[in-house]
């Protein structure tokens, strides 16, 4: 994706980042560890310390929301739109939520104790923090009422359009078991409803991997939570 020499086309690649002015912007970068993660690492769990902040430079990350009984649904996801663990610059130290990465992705890693230094620092780090938590609150507003309202077709087809667009490519990793956790539905529905987006030539699947084909169709059938979501997105 990136050569290891141009740290700071790596660091551009978060769009939250990619605003900030110059000096903030090597402020962060000079402390960053550069780290690739596959899917499924857990960044941190549910009232895990929250000791490192992730600015993600490719891939995705979900948020879960964790019941007693292990049953875990996505309430947010973040892509380079984003950052994981910011909420450590204003202060708050134990995670409320699981957050795992969903496709393979790059970050720039800091030390949450670096990260407050940088927030204490900037008002513009710290709006950041502020804006960014504002639209991870908003995303688990959405992700509640979408749940709740919104058929598994459509839920499912916004969730693609989603992961789409952070993968920046047509080819996902992702199988049916993973998308019936994360959209908190039966393997049985969605394997429904990939079939029925299938034969509608929207995407194909095999074995593990689905294969974007039309993302109109998706979007035709996904519920309106994905322009929202997207509205609100930065960058
Ligand atoms: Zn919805």
């Amino acid at each position: 994706l990136f050569s290891l020499d141009t740290p700071t086309r790596w660091a551009h690649a978060n769009k939250l980042l990619a605003g900030l002015h110059h000096a903030d912007f090597e402020t962060l970068k000079a402390q960053f560890i550069i780290e690739l993660f596959a899917q499924g690492k857990v960044l941190f769990d549910v009232n895990d310390e929250v000791d490192q902040v992730f600015f993600p430079l490719s891939g995705m990350v979900s948020l879960m929301t964790v019941l007693r009984n292990g049953d875990a649904v996505e309430t947010a996801s973040i892509g380079r739109e984003g950052v994981v663990g910011a909420m450590a610059g204003l202060g708050l130290h134990k995670s409320h939520v699981r957050a795992v990465v969903q496709l393979d992705s790059r970050f720039g890693r800091l030390s949450a104790v670096q990260f407050r230094k940088a927030v204490s620092g900037s008002p513009a780090i710290l709006s950041l923090c502020i804006r960014y938590n504002e639209i991870l609150l908003s995303q688990a507003r959405i992700s509640a009422a979408c749940n709740l309202a919104h058929a598994v077709k459509a839920r499912f087809c916004r969730w693609l359009l989603q992961a789409h667009d952070r993968a920046e490519s047509d080819t996902l990793p992702l199988t049916q078991e993973f998308l019936s956790e994360m959209l908190g539905v039966r393997r049985t529905s969605i394997t429904d409803v990939a079939m029925k987006m299938q034969d509608a030539g929207a995407i194909s699947y095999s074995r593990g991997v689905i294969k974007i084909i039309a993302p109109d169709k998706l979007r035709d059938a996904s519920c309106e939570c994905y322009e929202t979501m997207r509205e609100e997105a930065p960058g």
